[in-house]
């Protein structure tokens, strides 16, 4: 587990990170998001003992890094997988950091099997594509065979195989019961990955949720509801309208469905039970990982573009064409 208490770090002026308070628990995968310079990068150098916090702590499993004899087996980190001698072999690389964690050199021969990158470990690292560079860093992670595992931004630059290969490696790491957090911009991919979310914007915490309820809480969340009887979907249609903070949809210009913002599914359940209206359909969309960190953070973006684009087109499961009811 990894304890962040009122983690703090100024530089001059700017608040790198500020009071940042939680836990990133054990047997299951948190992501941890946040706009360019939201903190993130200081927050994970701070946990590995690289910064030195203006105020609070970091502790990896109740102890900072910096007091362990041997922190290679007890954290794997990737920070900046290019952080290596070029005219080094991938193989000598991870020799040198294995020797000085008392870890046995098969261990390094079994994890570049595991990254797929044995047959090209005695070649000079300053000749690999970004693909093997994370790779490589990933091999350096799992080399001690740790139980917390700390990556930024892992599959910068991998390709889809390799996307899915990281996927399904830190998810197996979870299971195992260790500890994983993870950076990245693929909002998609976080999607898929994660259990649970961290985000951050200057140096702020603004969430720190199950990605469930991340998804389901957001405002682009809704709710598809169908009624066999037209006349009945207009009465309840005109009730939920009533709501503050409730939009009612009509999907397609559709007579016998609606879609519901600002109200769950079961809320809605209730009042049409309570109207006496027969529903044939009830059922929740939640909102992509995309629209629900750009929801949260839209506050808290320091380097955004003068106007900002249209949303982005939502993953499918959303109504594409709207009018009113
Ligand atoms: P992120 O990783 O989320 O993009 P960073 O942790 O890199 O964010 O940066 C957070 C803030 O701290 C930014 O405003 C950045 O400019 C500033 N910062 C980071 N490192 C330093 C440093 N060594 N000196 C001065 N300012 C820094």
């Amino acid at each position: 587990m990894i304890t962040l208490r009122g983690l703090t770090k100024r530089y001059g002026d700017t608040v790198a990170v500020d009071g940042l308070t939680l836990d990133v628990e054990e047997g299951r995968v948190t992501g941890f998001l946040g706009p360019n310079g939201a903190g993130k990068s200081t927050t994970m150098r701070m946990i590995l003992g690289l910064d030195r916090p203006t105020a609070g702590r970091a502790l990896i499993d109740g102890r900072p890094y910096a007091s362990m004899r041997h922190p290679v087996r007890e954290v794997g980190a990737l920070l900046d997988a290019k952080a290596l001698h070029p005219a080094r072999s991938a193989r000598s690389h991870l020799i040198a950091q294995a020797r000085s964690n008392g870890i046995p050199v098969r261990r390094v021969d079994e994890v570049l099997e595991t990254v797929g990158l044995a047959k090209v470990a005695r070649r000079r690292a300053g000749a690999f594509s970004l693909g093997m560079y994370q790779r490589l860093g990933i091999a350096g992670a799992l080399l001690g065979d740790p139980q917390v595992l700390i990556l930024d931004e892992p599959v910068n630059g991998l390709d889809p195989e390799g996307v899915r290969w990281v996927r399904e490696l830190v998810r197996a790491q979870a299971a195992q019961g260790r500890t994983v957090f993870l950076s990245s911009h693929l909002m998609s991919e976080m999607q898929l990955t994660a259990d649970r979310l961290v985000v951050i914007g200057r140096g702020r915490l603004l969430a720190d949720t199950p990605m469930a309820d991340l998804l389901a809480a957001s405002a682009s969340a809704s709710v598809r509801v169908r009624t066999a009887d037209p006349a009945d979907l207009s009465g309840l249609a005109g009730r939920l309208r009533a709501y503050e903070g409730v939009t009612v949809e009509s999907p397609g210009g559709e007579r016998n469905e609606i879609v519901v913002r600002g109200r769950t599914a079961a809320e809605i359940g209730d009042l049409a039970h309570r109207l006496g209206v027969a529903l044939h359909q009830l059922h929740s969309v939640p909102a992509s990982l995309e629209q629900a960190y750009m929801e949260l953070t839209e506050h808290s973006v320091e380097y955004g573009a003068a106007a900002s684009p249209p949303p982005p087109v939502s993953d499918g499961s959303a109504p594409t064409a709207t009018t009113e009811v």
